[in-house]
């Protein structure tokens, strides 16, 4: 009979990784969660440089998962399929943006101040604004511009929906400018090397002076 005098060993064996002594959580998780295929647009949506909670709402709306009033009439609540913004059409995630007049007067002052043309659907325009542009200032300008646009649009429907206020386009449209400056003024001091007039800053008040 052989006896083995050496004691057991538990060993960690997450996935296709070695057996390690040692846990390890993240790995752990992964092993559990499998990551998906990556999504074509992820670049579009985290971006370096994004502002946080305008990529989340960006995210979500990507994978049409906002409560907009045709996925809450389609779960059975008894609700107007009316847009708060026009009330002119049903709401749908490609109605909110940018087929609503309200939207598309938000959307289309910037876009057309740098004379760009995007696409009419929302993920065609998600794919878009990753490559809109080969300047590199401009094209974190359209993205962070697309994600505010979004998040402000999203903002002021809800606002429309759970108080009385109501806001019209040119105000969303100041506060956009405002985030754009507030945004672009920290990443602008941190562009050393740019050359004078050629900061985020300087590309965002040729267009918007
Ligand atoms: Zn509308």
């Amino acid at each position: 009979m052989m006896v083995c005098l050496e004691d057991d060993v538990y060993l960690w064996k997450p996935d296709h990784h070695p057996p390690s002594p040692h846990f390890s959580s993240p790995k752990t998780w992964l092993a559990l969660n499998p990551a998906g295929p990556p999504v074509s647009w992820h670049k579009s949506v985290w971006f370096k440089d994004r502002i946080p909670k305008h990529a989340f709402i960006c995210w979500v709306v990507a994978w049409n998962r906002l409560h907009t009033r045709d996925r809450l009439r389609r779960w059975g609540l008894s609700i107007s399929p009316s847009c708060v913004l026009c009330n002119g059409f049903d709401e749908s995630r490609e109605h909110l943006f940018f087929e609503c007049v309200f939207s598309q007067e938000v959307w289309v002052f910037f876009t057309s101040r740098v004379n760009l043309n995007p696409p009419a659907s929302f993920m065609d325009c998600l794919q878009w604004v990753n490559s809109a542009t080969r300047d590199p200032n401009l094209s974190l300008i359209i993205k962070l511009l697309f994600q505010a646009s979004v998040y402000l649009i999203w903002k002021e429907r809800n606002s429309r929906i759970h108080s009385t206020t109501t806001r019209p386009p040119a105000s969303i449209i100041r506060d956009i400018n405002q985030i754009m400056r507030a945004r672009l003024d920290p990443l602008a001091r941190n562009q050393r090397n740019a050359a004078p007039g050629s900061s985020l800053l300087s590309t965002w008040f040729r267009f918007f002076p």
